[in-house]
Formats: C-alpha cells, structure tokens, sequence
C-alpha cells in the first residue's frame, strides 16, 4: 500500500499501484506526478516501535 499527499489540498490518498493514474478522491486534483509514500512502511514501523515499549 502506498500513499501519496495531494498537492492541492494537502490531503493524504491510499492505493497499491503508484503507475496507474492517480487523481485525488478529495478535491479531483491530478496527482499522478507527486511522489509515492510507502504507507505499509510507516504501520509496520509504528507497530514495531509500540510492541518494543511494551515489552520493557
Ligand atoms: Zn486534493
């Protein structure tokens, strides 16, 4: 999964395919162009970070 932040309305979208057009489900805004973010990543990670708190 991956994440892109609207140019336009600064709003974050999801989708799984970063090639394919990507409008902005917010404001219609072409965002095909802005550069993906890796949002499976940025879960992952925090899960890890909080399962390491507990565990102290
Ligand atoms: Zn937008």
């Amino acid at each position: 999964m991956i994440r892109k932040t609207c140019d336009n309305c600064k709003m974050h979208s999801y989708g799984s395919n970063e090639s394919k057009k990507w409008i902005c489900p917010y404001c219609q805004n072409d965002i095909s162009h802005v550069k993906a973010e890796g949002a499976t990543n940025v879960v992952l990670f925090n899960r890890t970070t909080l399962f390491d708190k507990r565990k102290k």
